[in-house]
């Protein structure tokens, strides 16, 4: 759809100025260009010939997060985010795409054994401290303009996908009924490898079996740079994945994804054919966190610890291995943790009491609320990739309201959140350590041996 299409929604805007103090841009630089007015008086300037499709439109168009806080401010709710979206894809088609995005939209993102390889061949330069060594090879140069300033995010990758450990396949779980499939996102499949073993844990609790299956990325990734081409391969390749699998549900530890695969509809609304069977398949999508949330799931009674079949090699990214050196678990009774909604799971798919459900069932554990717990970390995808100063500038907001809690804990169920918060922890120095929910179980476990 083209911006002069969407001109009736953007034309809603009645310039109130209520989406200011919601927007972590406007909040972190006061342009009146970052926020929700400005970039919609942008979009009717293109609309009116004011203004021209040229390279000058990436900066306003690009720097948008796409949390849509603004939307949930705004009386009108005038959908600034997903008309940006838009926006940027008329702005490929004008102004030209960028080979980066090719090669991975097209070349990686649509094939997970080559996502892993390049993953594997990033972290053995990151690893080793190599990092030129992988640049050179392409790998690392493609998320982005920023990514000299941004490369330290990550501190080490990952040497083994969860998906080189645990194949695709179907698995035996400890339910009587209930058929799960695993839709495996990019950001755990190959850096937050952890999460991915704690989520397969649980859900093989619940379900009678559980099929790890071999989709690929949910397209959340180009359908954020308006490439609807890549965006529509991906999802169709998922589709059909999702048509052939005989599960009962698909769930996703990632909120991105499941907020993405959710919205399928926007990405086919002109094709009768996937919306039908888009709309077979949309009951089936939940969020882990929902899924938790509904299965109530409670700590072992035996205490016995699942093991995780990604362990042997593995380095945890997010520096929130569970053990008493690192001082998550001491001798403390209880473990203090707070939450930081995805802007996918809160706004995207109005999750919200369900994270705090779990963690307030979970024995031992004192959940303590953060303030704008809900506002964007920055992370938004690979945002800091290409915007670093911004993104940091909205995470050290969210920094000053994580110390504030003095939690020892902080919860949240997107991988890229998870990046991104673990870095704000390490920049200010705090002692807090980042977790993904579906690893708290375990977590308690560990704590109840100490
Ligand atoms: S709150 Fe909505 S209507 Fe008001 S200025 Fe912002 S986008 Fe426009
Ligand atoms: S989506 Fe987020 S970053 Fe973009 S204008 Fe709205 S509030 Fe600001």
């Amino acid at each position: 759809m083209t911006v002069t299409a969407n001109y009736d929604a953007i034309a809603k805007c009645n310039k109130c100025g209520f989406c200011h103090v919601a927007c972590p841009i406007f909040r972190a630089t006061g342009h009146e260009s970052g926020v929700a007015r400005g970039r919609l008086a942008l979009l009717r300037g293109i609309i009116e010939k004011r203004v021209d499709w040229n390279e000058e439109l990436s900066e306003p168009l690009f720097s948008c997060l796409g949390c849509g806080a603004c939307t949930t401010n705004c009386a009108g709710a005038v959908p600034t985010a997903d008309l940006i979206l838009n926006a940027r894809s008329e702005f490929y088609e004008k102004v030209g795409k960028k080979p980066a995005h090719r090669l991975l939209f097209e070349h990686l993102l649509p094939y997970p054994k080559r996502l892993h390889l390049a993953a594997r061949a990033a972290a053995v330069g990151k690893n080793s401290g190599a990092s030129k060594f992988a640049k050179a090879l392409g790998m690392l140069r493609i998320f982005g303009r920023d990514l000299p300033k941004a490369e330290g995010i990550v501190d080490k990758l990952p040497m083994k996908s969860f998906r080189g450990d645990v194949k695709p396949d179907t698995y035996p779980g400890q339910g009587d009924k209930l058929k799960i499939g695993y839709f495996v996102g990019c950001g755990v499949d190959v850096i937050q490898v952890k999460a991915g073993s704690a989520s397969f844990e649980e859900l093989k609790k619940v379900g009678k079996s559980v099929t790890v299956l071999s989709n690929c990325c949910c397209g959340l990734p180009p359908w954020s740079y308006g490439d609807i081409e890549n965006t529509k391969k991906l999802a169709l390749k998922n589709l059909k994945i999702f048509a052939e699998a005989d599960v009962d549900v698909i769930i996703t530890d990632c909120s991105s994804c499941a907020s993405f695969l959710k919205e399928y509809k926007k990405v086919f609304h002109d094709d009768p054919e996937q919306l039908a069977l888009i709309e077979k398949i949309r009951p089936k999508l939940r969020d882990i966190v929902e899924f938790l949330a509904e299965h109530n799931v409670q700590p072992n009674a035996d205490g016995a610890a699942a093991e995780s079949a990604a362990d042997s090699d593995y380095y945890d990214p997010h520096a929130a291995k569970i053990d008493s050196e690192k001082g998550v678990v001491d001798s403390r009774k209880k473990i203090v943790a707070t939450y930081h909604d995805p802007c996918h799971a809160v706004r995207g798919q109005g999750i919200k009491s369900e994270s705090r459900e779990v963690l307030k069932s979970i024995p031992g554990l004192e959940f303590k609320e953060m303030k704008e717990s809900d506002w964007c970390c920055g992370g938004a995808g690979s945002y800091a990739l290409t915007h670093y100063d911004l993104s940091m500038k909205v995470l050290d907001r969210k920094m000053r309201n994580l110390k504030a809690t003095d939690a020892d804990i902080l919860v949240t169920s997107c991988p890229a959140c998870m990046i991104q918060l673990t870095f704000g922890i390490k920049r200010h120095g705090l002692k807090t350590k980042v977790f993904h929910i579906a690893e708290i179980e375990e977590l308690m476990k560990e704590s109840e041996k100490v």
